[in-house]
């Protein structure tokens, strides 16, 4: 396997995905270093904000499918949550899900991905079924914010009843705008017994 890899490395080399930089991580520590940081707030757990490098390397990862970025990115947010938040209670891992049409056409769910890393982290579960998407929404990113809660309004329901009952979920997106989005999944997995909904979000956008 590490001959493959050797010569995959000369044919490919791995390059940081965000500045193309030759021989680099997928997010190099130059890019990473230009993050800007956001402080822990009451109610928002966002790792930073959604300009620059991090935004650039979240479109990159949705958009150009650079699923490599996941781990990088991924362990931003373990880096996050290790620091603010206390991880050993935690019963699930929640990612925002994609309508089922969205998935077809990506063939991934980005906050799915940076749950798995997180998974992987904290050996805590990811439950990707669970919580699932009844309407194909628009890109809450796009609408002007009148727009945004009705879009989202109802459009997340569970699966499973009763899975959820008395657990500690931590729900995961790549993105915070209005926090509608999060508000109505909350509202969704409260609804059916969850005892507490911590959220973390790779970034935070502060311009709308
Ligand atoms: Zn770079």
């Amino acid at each position: 396997m590490q001959f493959i890899k050797t010569v995959l490395d000369l044919v490919f080399p791995p390059r940081c995905q965000v500045c193309r930089g030759i021989g680099k991580e997928a997010l190099c520590r130059e890019c990473e270093s230009r993050i800007q940081y956001l402080q822990p707030s009451a109610f928002i757990h966002s790792v930073g904000v959604y300009e620059d490098v991090l935004k650039s390397a979240i479109l990159r990862f949705k958009f150009k499918k650079r699923t490599q970025l996941a781990e990088p990115l991924g362990m931003l947010m373990v880096r996050y949550l290790s620091r603010h938040l206390d991880t050993s209670r935690l019963d699930f891992i929640v990612p925002v899900p994609l309508h089922k049409k969205r998935l077809n056409v990506r063939g991934f769910n980005q906050s799915e991905l940076l749950a798995h890393v997180l998974t992987g982290y904290y050996k805590v579960p990811t439950v990707s079924g669970l919580l699932f998407r009844t309407k194909d929404t628009l890109p809450q990113f796009n609408l002007p914010r009148a727009e945004r809660l009705k879009n989202v309004k109802g459009a997340f329901e569970v699966k499973g009843k009763g899975l959820l009952k008395d657990r500690n979920v931590l729900l995961i997106d790549d993105i915070y705008t209005t926090g509608f989005t999060i508000s109505e999944c909350t509202r969704a997995l409260k609804d059916n017994g969850a005892r507490s909904v911590h959220v973390l979000t790779l970034s935070r956008a502060l311009k709308m």
